[in-house]
């Protein structure tokens, strides 16, 4: 299914032309428009997904095997010493485009990208609590 009001449906699907890395029946990969360092991609699927929650298990299976053989090839074009897979699901996780994607973001020894998080303890209180619940 695709939402005519999706953005990244219309890239997926070519009806807006993009910078294209890489096309198959399910994906196409694309160079992120603001990227975190040079090399940033980001995988679309050509069907609309709004997130991982929603993502059918078929296209889930297939798409980090694509982001494996994506950063393999990438790694070595590019030059880079690393790579951040990043996925962000619902608003509060910081996600703007509500079509699944996976972004693909090249790491240079000290380029200064900030993707990092504070660090806390885990307290026995929250360990126990969640435990609980599983
Ligand atoms: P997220 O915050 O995970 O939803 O990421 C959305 C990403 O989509 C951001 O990194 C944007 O820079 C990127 N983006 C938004 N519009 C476009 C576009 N037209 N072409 C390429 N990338 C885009
Ligand atoms: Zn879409």
């Amino acid at each position: 299914m695709k939402d005519k009001d999706c953005i990244f449906c219309k890239l997926a699907n070519g009806e807006i032309p993009t910078s294209t890395l890489y096309e198959d029946e399910d994906f196409r990969v694309i160079l992120d428009a603001n990227p975190a360092s040079k090399g940033h991609a980001l995988i679309l699927p050509k069907e609309h997904y709004a997130n991982l929650y929603e993502l059918d298990d078929r296209v889930a299976e297939k798409v980090l095997v694509l982001a494996k053989k994506m950063i393999t090839r990438l790694t070595g074009l590019l030059g880079c010493d690393g790579y951040n897979i990043v996925q962000n699901n619902g608003e509060a996780a910081g996600q703007t485009v509500f079509h699944f994607h996976m972004h693909l973001i090249p790491r240079y020894k000290d380029d200064g990208v900030g993707l990092g998080w504070k660090m806390r303890e885990l307290t026995e209180e929250d360990k126990e609590d969640i435990l609980s619940r599983i």
